[in-house]
């Protein structure tokens, strides 16, 4: 332990601050700006090493938290990114982008601020690229096995980077023309720029890790060539299906999912022309749906300048503290404010909407009223009901799953209960030599989780094809996946 006083010389969790809004607004960059090493190391200090570090279950990594707290106060960085890549390919993706479960289970969380654990990770990865630490980790072994992973998310990516690393040739394939899933094409600039995957990507290419793009498996390669090519077969391609709203008026023009919106946003932040590209460009917006998706086109639009933004969610607003139905050391049920919610907007809770209205075949309005809950099931408020004026709508109400028709169904696997693909505790799907990692399998979650589960279908394939393996398993994922 660093410093045995620092939680009680230091109550304050500092995090550095996000540049004014106004000055933002004006550009895509992310919103944070840089933080002293000085102030890093006190709040590394604060780490208790509290004998049973929570963070540690509440990670999906396992990330060795405690160590890499105390190696950072005692300035011992390059110790530090060596503990933090022992468990985690891609902490610059974690450290911007994750809700951290780790700091709702912070031990010192109890009863004073949680120790600012996101931070020091994303310090320790970027000190480490500034020194030139990040460098490539070359297979020792070439086994002659080759491996196919389908989709370039987080989850694809952890799983090549592990395979390529224990000498299998592994292949990424991503129908997209550039690779990334989500961390490229549906996550803003604003709150992660896309040069930190390329920087990664930089790396990869040099371990040996091939990547192809614009192959849309299962059409432009068939399963048949799939299959014969390799001797095992990843699938991270993602939960792609947006959740609709089939109401009267879905129709019409303007109403469109968020991820027909944001890559085509990202595209241009890329230097790419969309032809008819959707912007939010004077209209008057409404978002539907108050999760994180919902947040990043409350973003793009006001970035985009819109005339107006309503962000709707059919919850309630959560309490301001920690919900009595979610205590410590679990994830928190309370109100967030991100970054885009801070820029502008305006955010209703408990609104249901139920018609759209246009005008010429164009939403020009839509029909909502209020809910309240009632015995778990939401009931409208009499005399609630308003419309309000809308020229462009997003969908922001979450994914149901993978699609099935070109690659799943003729692979043949089987899927589980919530319409994704089953898999066992090695994360193998029913089908043999075939595994399923990321959002395909466990539906919409997070990076970190991706990440973990690429990590540990990594592990299956190896054992599948050597009969054993040597690379590390992150524990929980594996629990969860055998439920
Ligand atoms: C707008 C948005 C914002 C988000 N923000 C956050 C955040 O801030 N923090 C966080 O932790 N999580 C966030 N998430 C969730 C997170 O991005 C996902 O949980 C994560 O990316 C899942 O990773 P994955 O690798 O399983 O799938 P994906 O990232 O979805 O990647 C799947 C890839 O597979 C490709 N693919 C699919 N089928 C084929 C095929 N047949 N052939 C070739 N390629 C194929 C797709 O093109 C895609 O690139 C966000 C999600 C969205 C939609
Ligand atoms: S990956 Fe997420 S949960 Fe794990 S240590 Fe980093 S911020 Fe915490």
């Amino acid at each position: 332990m660093a410093d045995p006083r620092g939680f009680l010389n230091h109550t304050e969790r500092e995090l550095p601050d996000r540049r004014p809004v106004d000055l933002r607004l004006m550009d895509w960059k992310e919103v944070y700006t840089e933080f002293d090493k000085g102030h890093l190391k006190t709040q590394a200090s604060r780490c208790m090493d509290c004998g049973i570090p929570f963070c540690h279950n509440g990670c999906p990594l396992g990330n060795l938290i405690p160590e890499w707290n105390d190696l950072v106060y005692k300035d011992r960085w390059r110790d530090g990114i060596e503990r933090l890549h022992a468990t985690n390919n891609f902490p610059e993706f974690t450290g911007r982008l994750c809700p951290a479960p780790c700091e709702a289970s912070c031990v010192l969380g109890i009863n004073q601020p949680a120790v600012t654990i996101k931070q020091v990770e994303v310090e320790l990865i970027e000190n480490a690229f500034d020194e030139g630490w990040v460098a490539p980790v070359m297979p020792t072994v070439k086994t002659g096995k080759n491996v196919a992973v389908i989709g370039s998310g987080p989850a694809g990516l952890a799983a090549a980077q592990q395979l390529t690393r224990a000498g299998h040739g592994v292949t990424v394939f991503e129908r997209a023309d550039r690779i990334g899933g989500l961390l490229r094409y549906g996550i803003p600039e604003f709150k992660m720029e896309k040069r930190f995957i390329d920087r990664r990507l930089e790396q990869m290419r040099i371990e040996g890790t091939e990547f192809r793009t614009n192959v849309n498996v299962g059409v432009d390669v068939t399963v048949d060539e799939l299959r014969e090519d390799f001797d095992a077969v990843v699938l991270a391609v993602g939960s792609t299906i947006g959740r609709d709203l089939p109401i009267p008026g879905r129709e019409l023009d303007g109403i469109h999912q968020a991820m027909e919106f944001l890559p085509q946003a990202n595209r241009v932040q890329h230097g790419d022309t969309v032809p008819g590209q959707i912007v939010a460009t004077g209209k008057k917006v409404i978002i539907i749906g108050g999760g994180d998706t919902g947040a990043d086109c409350l973003g793009t639009s006001l970035r985009q300048g819109a005339e107006s933004v309503h962000q709707f969610e059919i919850m309630p607003r959560p309490p301001m503290e920690r919900a009595g139905s979610t205590p410590w050391p679990t994830y928190p049920l309370m109100y967030r404010v991100s970054s885009a919610h801070e820029e502008g907007g305006d955010r209703v809770f408990s609104v249901n909407t139920e018609e759209f209205v246009g005008e010429n075949g164009k939403v020009t309005a839509l029909k909502a009223h209020e809910v309240t809950m009632v015995g778990g099931r939401f009931e409208k408020v009499e005399g609630s009901d308003f419309t309000l004026e809308a020229d462009l709508v997003l969908l922001a109400m979450g994914f149901v799953g993978p699609e099935r028709e070109d690659l799943l169904d003729k692979l043949g696997v089987g899927y589980g209960d919530r319409g994704v693909i089953a898999r066992d505790g090695d994360f193998a799907s029913t089908v043999p030599g075939v595994f399923v990692a990321g959002d395909a399998g466990r539906g919409q979650s997070l990076i970190v989780w991706a990440i973990a589960e690429g990590r540990a279908a990594a592990a299956g394939v190896d054992k599948f094809l050597e009969g054993h393996t040597v690379l590390p398993v992150p524990i929980y994922p594996t629990q969860v996946a055998q439920r």
